[in-house]
């Protein structure tokens, strides 16, 4: 699994809405990827706050920014990994 399908997967994972096939890919992904660990603590969180709030739901510019700075993050890696 990369980043990507991480990320595209992270709203269901989040919601508890996806068979334990594809949770369990997802968690293994947690287990080595840091930055995407970051990112679904860090949009858990928000969500949190925001169920906290009665306001609902997660704003997409939220969420999109969060997304992008972790494909970015992801793909820098890649650029100097070689
Ligand atoms: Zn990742």
């Amino acid at each position: 699994m990369k980043c990507k399908d991480f990320l595209k997967e992270l709203n269901e994972y989040l919601d508890g809405n996806i068979d334990v096939q594809l949770k369990t890919e997802l968690e293994e992904h947690l287990q080595w990827c840091h930055n995407c660990f970051v990112v679904c603590n860090t949009t858990r969180k928000t969500i949190e706050i925001y169920r906290d709030n009665e306001v609902y739901p997660l704003p997409d510019p939220i969420r999109d920014r969060l997304q992008q700075a972790i494909v970015a993050k992801c793909k820098h890696k890649h650029d100097h990994s070689s």
